[in-house]
C-alpha cells in the first residue's frame, strides 16, 4: 500500500514536470515562430525566383538548340542546290549534242526537275531563317527575363540573409532548446502537442488559463477543471478547441493578435501545399 502511495506520488511528479516542460517547449516554439513569421515568405519567394531562372535557363538551352540544328539544316540544303546546279550545268552541256528528240526531252525534263528541286530547297532555306530569327528573337527575350529574375532575386537574397544574420543563431538556439526540450517530454504527450499545435488556428497546443478562460480560445472553464490544471494530476485538455491548458499564475504565453495569427495561417497552410507538390 505504501509503495503504490510511492509510485503515484512518483507519477505526479513527473506529470508536473512534463506540463513545465511542455510549457517551456510552446514558448520556444511560439518564439521560433515569431521569428519565421519574421522573414515571412521572403524564404518561398528566393525558392521560387531561383527555380523560375533554372527553368529560363532550360528553355534558353533548347531554344539555342534548335537555332543550332537550323543553321545545320541551311548548310545542307545549300550543299544540295549546289549539286543540282553543277548537274542542270552538266545536262545544258549535253543538249548541244542530242541525236534526237527522245533524248532532247529527256534532258529537258532532267533540267526542270533538278530546277524545281533548287526553289523548293530556296524556299526551305527561307523558312529556316525565318525560324531562326524568331529563335534568336525569343532567347533574347528569355535572357532578358533572366536578367530582371536575377536582380529581383538578389535583392530577396540580401534582404533573407540579412534577417537570418539578425536572427539565425537565436533561432539555431531555440531549436536546440526545442530538440531537448521534447526529448524530456513522454512520447504520447509530445505527439498530442504535435499534433495540436498543427490543427488550432494560431499554432499554440499550450495555453494557459486566462482570467477563468482557455487562452486559446477564451471559452470560460468550469472551476472544477480549473482546480485539476492547478492539482497537475492529469493533462487538462479544452473541451472546446483541444487546446492543452496549464497553470501559470505569472505569466502568460505570448499570443498573437488575429491578424498576425491569420497571417501565420496563410504562410503555414501555403508552406503545406508546397510540401504536398
Ligand atoms: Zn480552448
Amino acid at each position: 500500500m505504501v509503495e503504490k502511495k510511492r509510485e503515484s506520488q512518483l507519477e505526479e511528479l513527473t506529470l508536473e514536470n512534463s506540463l513545465s516542460v511542455l510549457y517551456e517547449l510552446q514558448r520556444v516554439d511560439s518564439r521560433i515562430a515569431q521569428i519565421l513569421m519574421l522573414r515571412g515568405e521572403l524564404p518561398m519567394a528566393v525558392e521560387d525566383l531561383e527555380d523560375g531562372i533554372a527553368g529560363l535557363q532550360i528553355r534558353i538551352e533548347k531554344l539555342q538548340e534548335a537555332l543550332k540544328e537550323g543553321t545545320a539544316d541551311i548548310t545542307t540544303k545549300r550543299h544540295e542546290i549546289k549539286s543540282a546546279e553543277v548537274l542542270i550545268k552538266k545536262y545544258e552541256g549535253q543538249l548541244m549534242n542530242v541525236r534526237n528528240n527522245r533524248e532532247y526531252e529527256g534532258l529537258t525534263k532532267e533540267i526542270e526537275y533538278q530546277q524545281l528541286d533548287v526553289e523548293l530547297r530556296n524556299k526551305q532555306i527561307k523558312d529556316l531563317k525565318a525560324k531562326g530569327e524568331e529563335l534568336s528573337a525569343s532567347i533574347e527575350e528569355t535572357k532578358k527575363l533572366i536578367e530582371e529574375r536575377e536582380i529581383d532575386l538578389r535583392e530577396k537574397r540580401a534582404e533573407l540573409d540579412a534577417l537570418i544574420a539578425e536572427t539565425g543563431v537565436e533561432e539555431e538556439k531555440l531549436r536546440e532548446e526545442a530538440i531537448r526540450l521534447q526529448a524530456q517530454l513522454p512520447e504520447r504527450l509530445l505527439r498530442a502537442y504535435l499534433r495540436i499545435c498543427r490543427n488550432v488556428r494560431n499554432g499554440l497546443g499550450v495555453v494557459t488559463v486566462v482570467r477563468g478562460a482557455c487562452g486559446g480560445c477564451f471559452r470560460s472553464i468550469p472551476p472544477q477543471r480549473q482546480l485539476d490544471i492547478r492539482s497537475h494530476k492529469r493533462v487538462v485538455v479544452c473541451e472546446n478547441c483541444g487546446r492543452i491548458i496549464v497553470d501559470d499564475p505569472n505569466e502568460e504565453l505570448p499570443g498573437e493578435d488575429a491578424a498576425e495569427g491569420e497571417k501565420r495561417e496563410k504562410t503555414l497552410a501555403k508552406r503545406r501545399k508546397r510540401a504536398d507538390r
